[in-house]
């Protein structure tokens, strides 16, 4: 099962060392070519404003088709501010995941934490959930399924096949956010 990283900036090495870890084919996607026949895409965190000056044009359309088309994605933080078709403040990006997101929500970096919750969804295990300037989601509509509130504050949602999480399951090690990407991926084969 063959997953792309979007690759111009950010962590996303992490990703792509649980991924293999968990017995997944990986491939950095840095141009369009990079997309062939992936079957699940990781739009990670990082910094979006600078994610979006290094997407070429060709790079921007062709993954809004791919996701728009049902591919899997796993949204984390800047991936998902980049997926919401609001931002507070700015203009939406790929505008395909029916939320609104506040950047920057808790502060600078410094305000980084770490949380510990379970998203019965996901798993029975309580999770360590790492927030680094995150966003929140201060708006889910449509069919939006709401996975995680945080001292309300929604941090955990999905769209059909989209996995948009405002922390970082990439940096503790949350095995079972991709084992849950993989039951999204192999659903989504069968339809
Ligand atoms: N604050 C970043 C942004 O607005 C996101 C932070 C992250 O991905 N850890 O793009």
């Amino acid at each position: 099962m063959k997953i792309g990283i979007l690759a111009l900036q950010g962590g996303y090495f992490e990703h792509q060392e649980i991924l293999i870890r968990l017995g997944f084919e990986t491939v950095l996607i840095k141009e369009v070519k990079d997309l062939k026949d992936i079957e699940g895409l990781v739009l990670g965190g990082g910094e979006s404003t600078t994610i979006k000056k290094l997407i070429s044009l060709p790079l921007k359309n062709a993954l809004i088709k791919k996701i728009e088309k049902g591919l899997p994605t796993l949204a984390t933080c800047a991936g998902l501010i980049l997926l919401a078709k609001e931002i507070e403040g700015e203009e939406p990006y790929l505008a395909l995941l029916d939320i609104k997101v506040k950047r920057n929500a808790y502060g600078r970096q410094s305000n980084s934490f770490i949380k510990t919750a379970k998203i019965p969804k996901i798993s029975e295990n309580y999770l360590e959930l790492e927030f680094i300037r995150a966003p929140i989601i201060s708006k889910v509509y449509n069919n939006t399924i709401i996975l995680l509130e945080l001292e309300g504050n929604i941090v955990a949602v999905q769209q059909g096949n989209i996995l948009g999480l405002s922390f970082h399951p990439e940096l503790t090690n949350c095995l079972e956010i991709y084992e849950y990407f993989r039951k999204i991926i192999n659903e989504a084969k069968l339809v």
